[in-house]
């Protein structure tokens, strides 16, 4: 379904990321998933070959803003036009806003929302040549109904929101379509250390009455990267269980 597209995925060592790079790779995308260290990309390109799809891991910090200009040179010399755009990468730091410092502040939104400015802006360009493009942004319910510990997260997470939406009236009569995909809570690194009685809140906060998987977050992803999703652009998929309810 994605036969010759260039995908390129942040965060794709592990958790969400990797769930949504091996996706688009079993649809036959070329994927490039990325990961803070030369280890990290090494994995990627080692689970991408072993499921038989071409592409790799390349090293990438998306808070550095002349290593994205450089990823994206590689990229584009060696595989081509950046065809579908995930930025998944993200980090959370919990803290009380009254105990958050400057430079943690900096670091949530240089990571996860300034990256998704710069990562849009160097890959549409080549989406809006070839008429054709997709921008999937990893977006949270936290972005939406905030949470405790998360002021820093939830303003990047929703700013995603707001960012996207306008970007996708920009790109629209070219074909491109920029979207989001919001998880609830997902069973990765990131929601590893929740102690017992936070995890028991959560729960009783989510309608299934379970966490989510990767890959049910990597399926919406993938519907959005799909021909099946072209008339969709702007919106948000809520993948939370059915926490949000409009
Ligand atoms: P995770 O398991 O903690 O993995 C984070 C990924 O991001 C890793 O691949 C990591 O690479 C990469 N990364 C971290 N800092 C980076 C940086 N500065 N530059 C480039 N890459 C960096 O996270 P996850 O739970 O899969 O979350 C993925 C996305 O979904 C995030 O945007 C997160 O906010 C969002 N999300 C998650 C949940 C959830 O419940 N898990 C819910 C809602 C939204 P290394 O392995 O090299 O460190």
């Amino acid at each position: 379904m994605l036969e010759n597209k260039v995908c390129l995925v942040t965060g794709a060592t592990r958790g969400i990321g990797r769930a949504i790079a091996a996706k688009l790779a079993s649809m036959g995308g070329v994927v490039i998933g990325t990961g803070t260290t030369d280890e990290g990309a090494q994995q990627i390109t080692d689970y991408l070959n072993a499921a038989g799809s071409q592409g790799e891991g390349m090293r990438l910090l998306v808070n550095d803003a002349a290593a994205i200009v450089d990823l994206h040179k590689s990229i584009e010399a060696k595989y081509g036009t950046v065809s579908i755009l995930v930025n998944n990468a993200g980090i959370s730091r919990n803290n009380l806003l009254m105990r958050v410092k400057d430079a943690e502040w900096d670091e949530v939104i240089d990571t996860n929302l300034n990256s998704v400015y710069r990562l849009c802006k160097i890959c549409v360009r080549g989406m809006l040549r070839q008429r054709d493009g997709r921008i999937i942004n990893i977006s949270s319910v936290v972005g939406t109904v905030g949470n405790i510990g998360q002021a820093h997260y939830a303003a990047t997470k929703s700013a995603i929101a707001g960012f996207s939406k306008s970007l996708a009236m920009e790109v629209a009569t070219r074909s491109v379509t920029v979207n989001v995909v919001a998880p609830g809570f997902i069973e990765t690194d990131m929601t590893g250390d929740l102690s017992d009685s936070v995890q028991e809140n959560l729960l009783s906060s989510i309608p299934m009455g379970r966490m989510g998987t990767p890959e049910e977050v990597a399926g919406a992803v993938a519907f959005l990267a799909s021909p099946m999703s072209s008339y969709i652009t702007g919106s948000t998929i809520f993948v939370d269980g059915g926490m949000i309810r409009h």
